[in-house]
C-alpha cells in the first residue's frame, strides 16, 4: 500500500504494479493535490550538494550510486514519460542557473567543473550567454545543465497515475489514511470508509505529512513557496524571453524560479507565506520580482497565483527511511522533487520488492527529528525575512 498520490507515491505504485504487485494508493485529497500538482515544473539534476561533497559525505560505493541516481534522475523521468506516453508538455532543452553575484558565479564555476569532470553536460555561461538564453540582463553569468527540462506538473502527476492504473494499481482519492497499526505480519491502515490491510506500506506524504507517522512530519520543515502566472506573452516577447524553453532558478538566497509554460505564460515562483491565500503585499512582491528580472514585463497582467509546501531537510538531502520491517518512507527533496521524487518512488519500489540497501540509489537512513520542530514555521518566517535582507544587500553591493 502507498499513502500519498504525488510523484513519490505514484512512481512507487507504478513500479510495484509493473513488477506484478497488488498495489492500493490512498490519497487524502485528489491526485497531485500536494506539491506534485503545484510546483514550478523544472526537471533538475542533482541535489544541493555537488558530487565532490557527496563523495566526502558517503562511503565510495554509496557515493557513486547516489551521484548516478541524482545526476540521472531527469533522464529517468524522460524515459518514463516517453515509454508511458504521458502528455505533460515535456521539454528537455536544459536548465539554467543564473548567478546574481560574482561570488555565486564562482560557486557555479566549481559546480560545472565538478559535474563536467564526471562527464555530465554542464557548463558555465557568461553574462551575454545568460542574456541570450533568458532575455534578462540582471545576471553576471550562470550555469547551463543540458540534463534539465520542464513538465506541466499536474499533467505529469495525472499521467503517472493513469499509467499506474493501467498497470493494475488501485488509487483511492479523498481517502485519508488516518491510523497505521501492526496487523499480523503487516499493517492495517484506517480510512473514513474502512480499513486496508497490506504486507508493506510506503508513506509518500512529504511536506504534507501529518499525524499518521509523527516522526516523519518532524523530520522535515515545510516551507511555503508560491507562484504567479502572467497572461500569455506576445510572440515578440516569447522570442526574447527564454526562447529555448528552459526553466531557470537563480542563485539568490530566496531563489526565484521561472519559465514559460506551453501557452506562453511567464510563471515565476519564490518563497511564499503560510496563509491559505497570500496577501496583496506578497503577490505584489512577486510582480515586482518579474519586473526586476524582465523590465519589459513590468505592468503585464497576471491571471493566476497559487502556492504549496516544499519539504526541506537539515542536511539538504532526500531521505529514504525504513521505519520498521515492511514500512518505508521517502521525502525531503528540498525543492527538487520533480525528478528526485520520481527516482525515489522507483527506489522505494525496489526496496519493497526486496532489494538490499547496498543496491539502492539513495542511502537508507534513520529518521531524525528537526530540533524545535514545533517552532519551525516561526523559524521559517524569520529566516525568510533575514534572507530577503541579505539578498537586498547583495543586490545593492553588486549594482
Ligand atoms: C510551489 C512549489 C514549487 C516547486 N517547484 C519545483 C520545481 O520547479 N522543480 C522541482 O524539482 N521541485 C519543485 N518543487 C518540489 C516538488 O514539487 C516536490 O518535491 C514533489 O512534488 C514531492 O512529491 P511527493 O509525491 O513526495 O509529495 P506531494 O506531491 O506533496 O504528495 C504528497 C501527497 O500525500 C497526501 N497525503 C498527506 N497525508 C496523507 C494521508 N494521511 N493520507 C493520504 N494522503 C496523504 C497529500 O494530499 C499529497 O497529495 C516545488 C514545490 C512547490 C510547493
Amino acid at each position: 500500500m502507498v499513502v500519498g498520490a504525488g510523484y513519490t507515491g505514484l512512481s512507487a505504485a507504478l513500479h510495484l504494479a509493473e513488477a506484478g504487485r497488488d498495489v492500493v494508493v490512498l490519497e487524502s485529497a485528489e491526485i497531485g493535490e500536494g506539491a506534485s500538482g503545484l510546483n514550478g515544473g523544472q526537471v533538475i539534476a542533482g541535489v544541493k550538494h555537488d558530487p565532490a561533497v557527496l563523495e566526502q559525505l558517503f562511503e565510495p560505493a554509496l557515493a557513486v550510486r547516489l551521484i548516478a541516481t541524482v545526476g540521472g534522475a531527469p533522464q529517468a523521468l524522460y524515459e518514463l514519460v516517453r515509454r508511458l506516453q504521458i502528455d505533460c508538455a515535456l521539454t528537455t532543452s536544459g536548465w539554467i542557473q543564473p548567478a546574481g553575484s560574482p561570488a555565486a558565479l564562482s560557486v557555479l564555476r566549481q559546480r560545472a567543473a565538478d559535474w563536467a569532470a564526471r562527464g555530465a553536460p554542464v557548463r558555465v555561461l557568461d553574462a551575454e550567454a545568460v542574456e541570450r538564453l533568458t532575455g534578462s540582463r540582471i545576471y553576471c553569468g550562470g550555469l547551463f545543465d543540458a540534463r534539465g527540462g520542464t513538465v506541466q506538473p499536474l499533467a505529469y502527476a495525472r499521467g503517472l497515475a493513469r499509467a499506474a492504473l493501467r498497470a493494475g494499481a488501485r488509487i483511492f482519492a479523498r481517502s485519508p489514511a488516518l491510523r497505521l497499526e501492526h496487523a499480523g505480519s503487516g499493517y492495517a491502515v484506517t480510512t473514513p470508509g474502512g480499513a486496508v490491510r497490506a504486507e508493506q506500506v510506503i508513506v509518500a506524504t512529504n511536506a504534507y505529512s501529518g499525524r499518521l507517522v509523527p516522526a516523519l512530519r518532524r523530520s522535515v520543515v515545510a516551507v511555503p513557496s508560491f507562484q504567479v502566472a502572467s497572461a500569455p506573452l506576445s510572440v515578440e516577447l516569447r522570442r526574447r524571453i527564454l526562447p529555448g524553453g528552459q526553466g531557470a532558478s537563480d542563485t539568490r538566497r530566496l531563489l526565484r524560479y521561472f519559465r514559460l509554460d506551453a501557452s506562453g505564460r511567464f510563471v515565476l515562483g519564490t518563497r511564499g507565506t503560510y496563509a491559505k491565500s497570500p496577501s496583496l503585499h506578497a503577490v505584489q512582491r512577486h510582480y515586482r520580482a518579474v519586473g526586476e528580472i524582465f523590465p519589459e514585463l513590468s505592468g503585464i497582467g497576471f491571471d493566476y497565483h497559487w502556492g504549496g509546501l516544499v519539504a526541506m531537510t537539515l542536511d539538504h538531502l532526500p531521505h529514504l527511511h525504513q521505519l520498521a520491517p515492511g514500512l518505508l518512507a521517502g521525502l525531503g527533496y528540498n525543492g527538487r522533487g520533480v525528478a528526485m521524487a520520481t527516482a525515489m518512488g522507483r527506489e522505494l519500489a525496489l526496496r519493497a520488492l526486496g532489494a538490499p540497501a547496498a543496491e539502492l540509489g539513495f542511502p537508507v537512513t534513520a529518521v531524525k527529528p528537526v530540533p524545535l520542530h514545533a517552532f519551525s514555521s516561526v523559524g521559517v518566517r524569520a529566516t525568510i525575512q533575514l534572507l530577503r535582507l541579505a539578498d537586498a544587500w547583495t543586490r545593492r553591493r553588486v549594482a
